[in-house]
């Protein structure tokens, strides 16, 4: 599924790796882990004029055609005021502006906003999460974002055709290849309801992803539950780990991609807000458009395995 290659070096080694399918690359260095940049440093919000916070969010979001929001628990979903897609709606996820961790509920009714709004949009869609203003939150209160476009996005575009090239050439699905094949490697995350596993050729530090049983956002409902407790889990285990910001990307498909494309999640950790503004995303990722990653995934799904045997949460870990 994948090439990879190691140089070595005086402290270690850099693994190169290239997906088969899509041709994306990144390289894999865990020595740099060793200069511990990054903290734990959170810090608090003030929730002065912020547009989500109960009160205002009445009076200065957007409504949609019928005059409405949408209110699902605590969850407000409501039209972006600055769009980037064509379609681009938003979901205050909770009525506190600052939030640490997230109820089952509070994440499975701001998907709900998110799928409520955006089921009737025939094209491509994407349900999306910058988590703190260091992975990209521009207001710090909590929300996700859908969007919906004609064209699929640049990463779903990759996986869409290059997907029925390999379904020709194969005769099945390539999604079913990557559960095998992750199974096969122990970079299965065992312990979660839907199948997530450690990506081997990530695209951001700790990638984790999601290969959902469904094609369009429309039967994203059916798992909706499950999905938010899985989330949950992962971003404890992400916690545990010492990061709490991230960011997250459901991308769907449309009716005609069945056979060739499984929606699926990509979540990545980011480092935290720190009072330097230091970043973890840099030429590389940006210009180069190649991501130096400091975990490796073999290594990711190991610590995953022994953080859910003990966790009260995840069920028993059958090796
Ligand atoms: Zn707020």
């Amino acid at each position: 599924m994948f090439t990879s290659f190691r140089t070595e070096h005086t402290e270690g080694f850099i693994e190169y790796r290239v997906e088969d399918l899509t041709g994306l690359r990144t390289r894999i260095c865990p020595e740099r882990l060793k200069r511990g940049i990054g903290g734990v440093y959170i810090p608090t919000y003030k929730d002065e004029d912020c547009p989500f916070c109960p009160g205002l969010i009445e009076e200065v979001t957007p409504v949609f055609p019928d005059g409405k929001r949408i209110h699902i628990g605590e969850s407000i979903t409501f039209p972006n005021l600055y769009p980037f897609a064509a379609y681009h709606v938003v979901t205050s996820i909770t009525h506190e502006h600052s939030v640490p961790t997230f109820t089952h509920k509070q994440i499975a009714d701001a998907l709900s906003g998110q799928v409520t709004a955006l089921k009737k949009q025939s094209e491509y869609v994407s349900i999306n999460w910058n988590y703190l203003p260091s992975a990209g939150a521009s207001l710090p209160h909590p929300h996700l974002q859908g969007l919906c476009d004609h064209q699929p996005d640049t990463l779903p575009s990759r996986y869409l055709l290059a997907g029925e090239q390999y379904h020709k050439t194969h005769g099945r699905g390539y999604f079913e290849d990557v559960r095998k094949d992750a199974e096969r490697s122990g970079r299965d995350l065992p312990g979660t309801i839907l199948f997530w596993y450690a990506h081997p050729v990530p695209i951001g530090e700790r990638e984790i992803r999601c290969l959902l049983p469904l094609t369009t956002v429309a039967e994203f409902s059916d798992v909706l539950e499950d999905f938010a407790a899985d989330l949950i889990s992962l971003l404890g285990f992400y916690r545990d780990l010492g990061t709490s910001a991230f960011n997250m990307a459901i991308f769907f498909g449309q009716n005609k991609d069945r056979n060739t494309f499984s929606a699926f999640c990509s979540l990545i950790s980011r480092i935290n807000p720190n009072p330097l503004s230091t970043s973890d995303t840099a030429f590389m990722e940006r210009l180069h458009l190649e991501p130096v990653i400091l975990t490796l995934p073999e290594e990711l799904a190991s610590t995953w395995r022994e953080y859910a045997q003990n966790m009260p949460n995840v069920p028993t870990i059958i090796n």
